[in-house]
């Protein structure tokens, strides 16, 4: 017998089966025999049972169409069964399906936190603590608070079109999160001291280490008498708080047209102790962002006077601290939004 006409054998049976039961339930004359029926053709040990016990012999193909005809059947063979018990005056079966309140619950999936979130929050707890309040600003920025106001010149590299994702002529996405100094010391008495973690974008090729968006946090310290001294310390004791143990900085002189004098901050690798790892790329110092004075440029732009207030900026990024805490190869893993990545960093 081949496999096709297994098929059919079962589907006639069925056939036969749903006629022989419904006619039979349409002539039962007591509640009594209607149950009687039931019990011989639906119950565990019924014929049903039996019928289907012939679909595991089929091919699978077959077994999904077999399966469904079976169920047409069973459900014929129930409303008759209802029709009956109406007519001979037995207990009407409940439409739908039923409630088994005793069965346990599905388990809801429970989110997390974004491994990004979580070391952004460890960050502003950590200059909470040191007296830093958390400032916003818009993604979608004008050129003044991206640019002019940074003490940024026309001509200089970072604005030229290709550099920055623009919207229209005035409006881009901010190329970083120094645009929400602007917007404090624009709209703030000194003094204040405020970080701002956020998204910025440029138009970088992605790879493993590159993105065309990223994190940063911004930090901004403007007060009577502040120091560079201020600064170091400042970046000195959040590091011992981030890594829980004694760090090593090291300011290396650069230039940022917001800052003058500018430094590039590196750390004394907090995972090898400076012998070189991974992590560190082999040169037991980590490259953690910029920083410098605040230029007196930048002052007069938003109306401070730089005569009586002195005050330090600096910017990190975040994606980078977050690789090298939670040895993260790849930058794009970040952003892929993968839950079979992202479930392995707890709640947060
Ligand atoms: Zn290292």
């Amino acid at each position: 017998m081949t496999s096709d006409a297994a098929g059919n054998d079962l589907t006639r049976d069925l056939e036969t089966f749903r006629q022989e039961a419904t006619e039979k339930l349409a002539s039962a004359t007591s509640a009594a025999e209607v149950d009687e029926l039931r019990i011989g053709y639906l119950g565990k040990k019924g014929a049903l049972k039996g019928v289907l016990r012939g679909l595991g012999k089929l091919p699978p193909e077959q077994r999904a169409a077999a399966g469904a005809a079976a169920n047409l059947v069973k459900t014929a063979i129930e409303e008759a069964v209802a029709t009956a018990r109406e007519r001979c005056g037995g207990p009407v079966a409940k439409a739908g399906p039923t409630l088994d309140v005793t069965l346990p619950g599905s388990p809801a999936p429970i989110g997390s936190r974004h491994p990004v979130r979580q070391v952004a929050r460890r960050l502003i707890h950590i200059f909470h603590n040191l007296g830093f309040a958390v400032a916003d600003g818009p993604e979608v920025e004008d050129e003044w608070h991206n640019f002019i106001g940074l003490n940024i010149p026309p001509d200089h590299i970072a604005r030229d079109p290709s550099e920055s994702f623009y919207i229209e002529d005035d409006l881009l996405l901010r190329s970083q999160t120094s645009t929400v100094q602007i917007r404090v010391m624009e709209n703030r008495e000194p003094p204040f001291r405020i970080i701002a973690p956020g998204r910025v974008y440029r138009p970088d090729t992605v790879d493993a280490s590159h993105s065309f968006q990223f994190h940063q946090i911004e930090g901004l310290m403007v007060e009577e008498g502040v120091t560079f001294g201020d600064l170091k310390t400042t970046l000195r004791l959040f590091f011992r708080q981030l890594f829980q143990k004694e760090v090593e900085l090291r300011l290396r002189p650069s230039f940022f047209p917001f800052t003058e004098p500018s430094a590039e901050v590196d750390l004394r690798c907090p995972f090898c102790g400076g012998p070189g790892c991974k992590t560190c790329g082999r040169k037991g110092w980590i490259e953690m962002g910029g920083c410098g004075m605040v230029d007196p440029n930048v002052f007069e732009a938003v109306g401070i006077d730089p005569d009586r207030y002195t005050g330090f900026a600096f910017g990190m990024g975040i994606d980078r601290m977050t690789m090298a805490f939670y040895d993260i190869p790849d930058i794009r893993y970040l952003f892929e939004n993968d839950v079979r990545f992202l479930d392995q960093f707890g709640i947060g």
